[in-house]
């Protein structure tokens, strides 16, 4: 389908500088309404001229979205906070260091300039078809072109599969996730505070959306308790090019070690499904096991049970097999070729032990 990419559709720019005008302007405006934070995603669509919302609110000027301010249990970052401004932030390496990581592997240096937490958590999904404008289930059709022997399905899901294949591609999701992140949405019933996992939804829910937000609703606020402040954490991204690139897979891990045995844990993937995936069975089997190479082992094999692999996307299943495997046990070798213990090629990560 030819896509003509050279000017944007008309559209009424509004710039609220709060967010309660904000979320006034989104109620009036409903379904008609396109929130824009960085513009990263936002701008994609417009300019691929796929969406055509009729009024675009923008939050850039709204300075109460923005910044990390310590609450009294832990810390509140606004949706509209730079993922720069969070990878850089002391509270934030020193206590919740996985989230720091997550955000530093994003894309690159001048994305998490200008990218949010909010938008981050929030972007849709890349499957080519859907994002080239072809009329599939998650746009409103019935076929799902990426789902059929010749489909381009490399990048797809291994899990949670309902007519959608496609994968959440957020890497900073398996991070807040195994923080216990709360993610706090402005309704216009008043304000809903949700676990981090519960903000997204699958396509057997809703085919047409990627998380619970509908037309009106705004994301505000990102609360992470102290819970798991100063835990054993562990990040690992695994991408085709080491920069600039989203995620084949992730893999995030936050664990309370008592000695060697661990007491308890918080284990989450994104890229291997419509939804991001904590790992619950994973965690409840490793608790009160050494985190060491043979419960690395056991759990790697249990995390991929159940998974089925499309045409072209069998190698995610030993991938997701051996991130699980070192986000119970660490990495056991350094890692080669240049690559980053965090930040493999995806080669590496499924030979590295
Ligand atoms: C080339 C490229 C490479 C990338 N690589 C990666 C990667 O490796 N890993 C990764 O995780 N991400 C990656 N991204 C995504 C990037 O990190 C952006 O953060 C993300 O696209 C959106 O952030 P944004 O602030 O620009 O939001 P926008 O693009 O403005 O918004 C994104 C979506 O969220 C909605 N939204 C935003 N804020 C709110 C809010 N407060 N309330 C309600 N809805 C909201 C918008 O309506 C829109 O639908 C990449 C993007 C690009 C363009
Ligand atoms: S995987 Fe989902 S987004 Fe991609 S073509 Fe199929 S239905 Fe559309």
């Amino acid at each position: 389908m030819a896509v003509i990419r050279d000017v944007m559709p008309a559209f009424d720019l509004l710039q609220p500088d709060s967010a309660a005008e904000a979320q006034t302007l989104l109620e009036q405006h409903g379904a008609d309404a396109w929130v824009m934070a960085g513009g990263l995603d936002s701008f994609d669509w417009l300019k691929d001229r796929i969406k055509k919302p009729k009024v675009l609110v923008d939050l850039s000027g709204v300075e109460e979205l923005k910044g990390i301010r310590a609450t009294s249990d832990g810390v509140e970052i606004g949706a509209m906070t730079t993922l720069t401004e969070i990878a850089n932030h002391p509270e934030i390496q020193k206590d919740y260091g996985v989230l720091a990581e997550a955000v530093s592997l994003v894309a690159s240096p001048q994305i998490r300039n200008q990218g949010t937490l909010g938008g981050n958590v929030s972007q849709d999904v890349r499957c080519w078809y859907y994002r080239g404008g072809w009329p599939c289930y998650r746009a409103g059709g019935n076929i799902c072109y990426a789902d059929t022997p010749v489909g381009r399905n490399r990048e797809h899901a291994i899990f949670g599969a309902n007519r959608c294949v496609a994968v959440h591609p957020s890497d900073s999701v398996p991070a807040l996730i195994v923080l216990d992140a709360k993610f706090v949405v402005q309704t216009a019933k008043g304000e809903q505070v949700v676990d981090a996992e519960d903000y997204f939804v699958g396509p057997e829910d809703d085919i047409t959306r990627i998380n619970m937000l509908r037309p009106g609703d705004l994301l505000t606020a990102i609360r992470i308790p102290g819970t798991w402040a100063g835990a054993k954490f562990y990040f690992e991204k695994v991408r085709d090019r080491n920069v600039w690139d989203f995620p084949l897979m992730n893999v995030a891990s936050a664990k309370r070690l008592n000695g060697s045995t661990i007491s308890d844990i918080r284990i989450a993937v994104n890229a291997v499904s419509p939804r991001p995936m904590r790992l619950k069975a994973v965690e409840e089997a490793v608790r009160g096991r050494p985190a060491d190479a043979d419960t690395g082992e056991m759990a790697g094999k249990l995390a991929i049970e159940g998974a089925v692999p499309l045409q072209f996307n069998g190698y995610k299943i030993p991938l997701m097999r051996n991130l699980v495997k070192r986000a119970i046990a660490g990495v056991a070798q350094p890692p080669m070729n240049g690559a980053t213990a965090a930040n493999p090629t995806a080669e590496e990560a499924i030979c590295r032990s």
